[in-house]
């Protein structure tokens, strides 16, 4: 069967109702995904939505039993006039027919945008594509592509809370530092006041820690170190005062005197190795236009990008199952089924504020392969 043959069952001999029946329709790709493997993914809306269920980005209803009546079952059915999507899961009791959402608890609950849209730019927001670039391709507005691509880092910032552990150990080195960042000079001598940025890595695994901090004290400093850095650890520091304290906190503490000498000539002590991070991770950051508060992010795109996207198989489908650690319909299936109330996801605009975060948490904690400038 070809893309153009697809088959409805009629229901209840009313056409608007038809069942779609997806499971002849495949879409085969090739590993990894091309963009030219993307175009043909969304030909039809048919076709993204049996790509999306194929990989678990869309919840599969079909056969379940509705628990609203406890005797229909859901399928798949055609609608134009229902949304933007035009298909919904119906319950086939006809004095039931509950209804739910094809997006609800995906990726792509929530919004107007289309579903074409949103995966073309998930996969752009992978490659890095310029977002004037997306916006003119897809059409969209300004916002739109700032919400999106801040969705993608929000995914990021998630994955690296779920998968979080403290760095260090007995007799393992961690190098601590701070650093400013987005200090900016513009003429007429005004300056921008820059972010304090405050980091921790494992000088073998690179594993790391990166925090946002509104000032250097010792309280906001300790905190993070012991959030973030086993006790026993032995941590390698400039000589900030804040750092004084570390030797009777349970760590190893070594300093370095950076107005002296680089390394330590009595314990070869040395912050190499954060120091490159520094310039790794401010390289990282868009030339312009970066928000402060947008600072963690940022940084978390960096460490997920390191850790979990460059070097997979496919990019794509990589950052699509983190996409699906932090928003999971299969989870959210049995809420959906006995929900009493009709739950159809009314779209919605994009909005401003984060939808996974309503706090973004400073914290960061990664694990890098290659952290190196
Ligand atoms: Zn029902």
């Amino acid at each position: 069967m070809n893309i153009h043959e697809i088959s409805y069952v009629i229901v209840n001999r009313n056409v608007k109702s038809a069942v779609f029946v997806y499971k002849h329709y495949n879409v085969n790709t090739e590993m990894p995904i091309k963009l030219k493997d993307l175009f043909i993914i969304c030909e039809s809306i048919e076709k993204i939505i049996q790509w999306c269920i194929s990989i678990g980005l869309i919840l599969d209803l079909t056969g379940e039993v509705c628990k609203k009546c406890s005797h229909g079952h859901f399928g798949l059915r055609k609608d134009s006039s229902f949304s933007n999507d035009i298909f919904y899961w119906k319950c086939s009791n006809k004095k039931c027919s509950k209804k739910v959402s094809i997006r609800n608890g995906s990726w792509f609950q929530g919004h107007n945008l289309s579903l074409e849209k949103i995966l073309f730019i998930t996969y752009f927001w992978i490659y890095k594509i310029d977002q004037e670039f997306v916006k003119h391709e897809l059409s969209i507005c300004n916002q739109t592509i700032v919400d999106w691509y801040n969705y993608c880092r929000e995914v990021c910032i998630e994955i690296l809370k779920i998968d979080s552990e403290k760095i260090g150990g007995d007799s393992v080195i961690v190098e601590i530092d701070e650093s400013k960042f987005g200090k900016r000079k513009y003429h007429k001598g005004r300056q921008v006041e820059g972010q304090w940025v405050f980091g921790g890595i494992e000088r073998d695994s690179k594993k790391s820690f990166f925090a946002t901090v509104e000032n250097r004290t010792k309280e906001t400093l300790l905190k993070l170190i012991k959030d973030n850095i086993k006790p026993g650890t032995t941590i390698i520091s400039d000589c900030w005062k804040a750092y004084n304290c570390l030797g009777s906190e349970g760590f190893e503490h070594l300093k370095v005197n950076h107005s002296v000498n680089c390394v330590d000539p009595e314990t070869g002590a040395h912050t190499n190795t954060i120091e490159s991070t520094w310039r790794a991770l401010k390289k990282s950051l868009p030339k312009y236009g970066t928000v402060k508060s947008l600072y963690d992010t940022y940084f978390s795109q960096y460490c997920v990008r390191k850790k979990y996207i460059i070097g997979s198989e496919d990019p794509f489908i990589a950052f699509i199952t983190l996409i699906k650690k932090v928003y999971n319909p299969e989870k959210q299936k049995q809420t959906l089924i006995t929900t009493e109330n009709i739950t159809i996801s009314e779209p919605q605009p994009a909005t401003k504020k984060p939808r996974v975060l309503h706090e973004i948490k400073n914290t960061l904690n990664s694990s890098l392969d290659d952290f190196q400038a």
